[in-house]
Order: structure tokens, then C-alpha cells, then sequence
């Protein structure tokens, strides 16, 4: 495939899963026309890259379908002034496009190797200045709190409180909250006082494994 095929690859996955799905926010749009996703992956799988699909990045863990890193970062509002946070780096995509969307991007990823793979493609990228911690995320990142936005790639058994609290007021964090099989998009605005909770429709993600997290 030539360059020329990925970039039309992606105008087609933006016009054909994305916008026909409801995701109208153009700088999202744009982002996700902008970012080579096959990148992130290795070599056999780019021909499929673009498909309306999860590939595998190993370790046994997984890069989301387009729409749902569309949906998920489109509910982050990010208007270009923001700190971001990421909890599972995994292959990096995700991060690159908050990268495009927010001041300051930080992602933590519990596997070392993924975060090693993911640092030398956002290097390569231009995406330097993406901050990657090998951490547990479900205890977000202190140092750098508070932010403007939490999204979480991997499903929760419920939401941390460690992450709401490290939110602003007016904040949101985006997370899959349900069971080993099957969850909940949850977006969770941080008001003055509690939080204000909306569903965005069910999602299969691997499991945020730590402390606020599965055990296992
Ligand atoms: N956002 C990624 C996809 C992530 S897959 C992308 O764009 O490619 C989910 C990732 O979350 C996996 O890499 C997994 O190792 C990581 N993960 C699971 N539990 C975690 C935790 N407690 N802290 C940090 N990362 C975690």
C-alpha cells in the first residue's frame, strides 16, 4: 500500500463509520483523518488498519475500533487549551490524537514493553512532547493533577474515585465501566458540587487491571 492509499483510507473510514454514526465535533474529525493509525501497528496488520474493527497490539491487549476512540475522545471536549490524561497507552494512537486536541497530553500504560513500542512511534510521529509514566493509572497521575480530562481505554469494575478526584471542576472523565465481557460508556462531569453522570452506549474493552481496578 502506498501513503497515498493510508490517507485515503482514513478520509473513507472518517466519511463512512464516523460521521454517518454522529460524531460532528471537526476538530475530532480532523485528528482522525490526520493521525496514520497502521503506524501504530505492525506491518501484517496495516491493510486492515482502517477497518471499522479492534486489532490486536500484543501482550494481549488491544487498539479500539475508530468510532470508539472518535466517541470517546469527541466526549472529552477538548478545545485545544486542555491537560489531558490517558489510563492505557497501549499502542499510542489514542494519545496522538488527544495530542492534535489538547495543550498538554499525559498517558500511563502498566506494560512496559507497550509503553516502549509507544514512545518510539510518538517520538518518530512528532509527538515528543506526549508524557508516558509505566504506572498503575487506576491511581491517575497526583504530580500533574488536576486536568481537564481522564479517559480511560480499558474496562473498569467501577469508576475510581481516584481519577474523579483528580478532575477539575467542570472536568470530564470518560471510562467503560461494567463487567469482564461487556460495559458502559460512561462520561462523568465534575460539577461544584458532585458529579453528573451520562451514558454513551455500550463497548467491549480489556480490563483496567490494578489497585482501583480488576485484581487480575
Ligand atoms: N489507548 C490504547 C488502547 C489501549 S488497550 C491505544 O490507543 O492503542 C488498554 C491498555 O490499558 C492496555 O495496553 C493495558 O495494558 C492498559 N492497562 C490496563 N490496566 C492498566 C492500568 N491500571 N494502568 C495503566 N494501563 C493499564
Amino acid at each position: 500500500m502506498k501513503l497515498t492509499d493510508f490517507a485515503l483510507a482514513r478520509k473513507k473510514m472518517v466519511e463512512e463509520q464516523l460521521v454517518p454514526r454522529g460524531i460532528k465535533d471537526d476538530r475530532v474529525l480532523r485528528a482522525m483523518r490526520k493521525v496514520p493509525r497502521h503506524l501504530f501497528l505492525e506491518e501484517g496488520l496495516w491493510p486492515q488498519a482502517y477497518g471499522d474493527f479492534p486489532l490486536p497490539i500484543g501482550e494481549g491487549q488491544t487498539i479500539s475500533q475508530p468510532y470508539i476512540v472518535a466517541l470517546m475522545t469527541e466526549a472529552m471536549e477538548l478545545k485545544g487549551d486542555e491537560k489531558a490524561l490517558e489510563i492505557g497507552t497501549g499502542s499510542g494512537y489514542q494519545a496522538a490524537i488527544l495530542a492534535e486536541l489538547a495543550e498538554r497530553v499525559f498517558t500511563v500504560e502498566r506494560i512496559s514493553s507497550l509503553a516502549g513500542k509507544a514512545r518510539k512511534i510518538l517520538d518518530e510521529l512528532g509527538y515528543a512532547d506526549v508524557l508516558i509514566k509505566v504506572f498503575d493509572g487506576t491511581h491517575g497521575w497526583k504530580e500533574e493533577a488536576p486536568f481537564d480530562g481522564i479517559i480511560v481505554t480499558a474496562g473498569a469494575p467501577d469508576v475510581p474515585q481516584t481519577l474523579l478526584r483528580q478532575l477539575k471542576v467542570g472536568g470530564r472523565l470518560v471510562i467503560p465501566v461494567g463487567n469482564e465481557y461487556s460495559q458502559i460508556l460512561l462520561k462523568v462531569v465534575r460539577e461544584d458540587r458532585g458529579y453528573k453522570e451520562d451514558d454513551l452506549g455500550g463497548c467491549r474493552f480489556v480490563k483496567l487491571i490494578g489497585d482501583h481496578g480488576w485484581k487480575t
